[in-house]
């Protein structure tokens, strides 16, 4: 603090009740008014008649892209898990991504997340997974591509490859802050504690147990005659199959996603495959409730990112790439590629809601536009009644 800062506020400081009272007459005297709080204050400097930023004077936009499938992978007996965590690309606060890999006969070891909630869509591949609630309850399901899982936050789970192909999927967890490299599984846990806990409460000799984190182990093919399910009815099912729903189909491409509504165990998230046509656009809009999070699959897209404060930022997104789009933040996705673009999509909310600019500008007062834009009112006939969502350019 400098001299004069310090001056000022020791100053002020000392003023007490006395020196309020003689601020208060000041400002009567320079402007006497008439009743009404705020009519004694002064006027106001004189201020900039537009608002006008100086690039110097704005935040930088952060970024909001990342190369899931550049990224270094953990290794291990079975396969390998790439990730993308708030601490790789720092934006991504609300959600983390895994795409993990399994050879034939491997699986991944019964763990849980302490913090986070687990989404999953299958690339290719077949799998199984074994899932155990609070309540003992206990669940088998088979995956093939396009079906999906979620694991509530803590609930004990185990992926194993089906057949002699390798499956491989992507997650989306609803914390940011989630590691797939720091979960809490079953071979770290026995191999922590002690032999004679072990002995104790197993009942057994403890050098039955393995010794440190399996993760990912290598083992024999488990044929798909012996890959037998057990399902849950739909109701309670940590299971969804996305080809078995009816698309959201519109002229520029068409939205698969399971919310709560159609997928009642995962009210934390809603996630799905969207389609976009060569040279259509997902309109203009933000989620009120929602980040949201994309693992590019096919094709080339350019995503447009507003984030207040005379901060914008576009991005390019190839196969393999990572998207976070921050809750609130007005976004638009382009298709600049040749051919369909598609890409998962999840958010860490179970109810999907959005505002679309399309329908802001079609539903507000024709003379508000032409105050906020300074542009005759008719400049807004031109523009679309509707939102069209997934829109083909005219
Ligand atoms: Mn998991
Ligand atoms: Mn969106």
């Amino acid at each position: 603090m400098n001299e004069i800062n310090r001056r000022g506020l020791l100053g002020s400081a000392a003023l007490g009740a006395g020196g309020l009272m003689a601020l208060a007459s000041t400002a009567q005297a320079a402007s006497p008014g008439e009743g009404g709080i705020a009519r004694n204050a002064e006027a106001l400097p004189p201020g900039d008649k537009v608002v006008h930023r100086e690039a110097s004077e704005v935040d930088e936009m952060p970024n909001f892209k990342y190369s899931l499938d550049g990224s270094t992978p953990k290794i291990t007996s079975g396969g390998w898990a790439k990730e993308a965590t708030a601490h790789q690309f720092p934006i991504s606060k609300g959600i983390a991504g895994v795409h993990m890999f399994l050879d034939p006969g491997a699986s991944r070891e019964l763990h849980w997340h302490a913090i986070a909630a687990e989404w999953a869509y299958v690339l290719e591949g077949q799998c199984q997974t074994f899932v155990i609630d609070p309540s003992g309850q206990r669940e088998i399901n088979n995956f093939g591509p396009g079906d999906l899982w979620y694991f509530p936050k803590g609930h004990g789970h185990a992926i194993q490859t089906i057949g002699d192909k390798p499956c491989h999927f992507i997650l989306s967890f609803d914390n940011g802050a989630f590691s797939e490299h720091g979960t809490f599984s079953l071979t770290d846990w026995v191999s922590l504690t002690p032999k004679e806990m072990l002995a104790a409460n197993f009942g057994v000799p403890a050098d039955v147990f393995p010794k440190g984190e399996t993760y990912i182990m290598a083992g024999p093919v488990l044929s798909a005659a012996d890959a037998k399910d057990a399902p849950l009815p739909p109701a309670q099912s940590h299971k969804f199959s996305l080809d078995g729903m009816k698309a959201h189909e519109t002229e520029g491409g068409s939205l698969r996603l399971a919310t709560a509504q159609e997928f009642p165990i995962s009210p934390g998230m809603s996630g799905g495959v969207m389609t976009i046509k060569a040279g259509a656009i997902r309109e203009m809009h933000w989620h009120p409730n929602a980040n949201e999070w994309h693992y590019y699959l096919r094709g080339t897209a350019q995503v447009g990112l507003f984030g207040s404060g005379g901060r914008g930022k576009v991005a390019e997104f190839k196969p393999g790439d990572v998207a976070y789009l921050p809750i609130g933040y007005g976004h638009a996705i382009r298709n600049v590629g040749k051919d369909d673009l598609e890409f998962v999509v999840t958010f860490d909310n179970g109810v999907y809601q959005e505002i679309s600019l399309t329908e802001i500008m079609a539903a507000s007062p024709r003379y508000l536009l032409s105050n906020n834009f300074g542009v005759p009112a008719s400049t807004f006939a031109r523009f679309s009644d509707k939102s069209g969502f997934i829109r083909m350019p005219t």
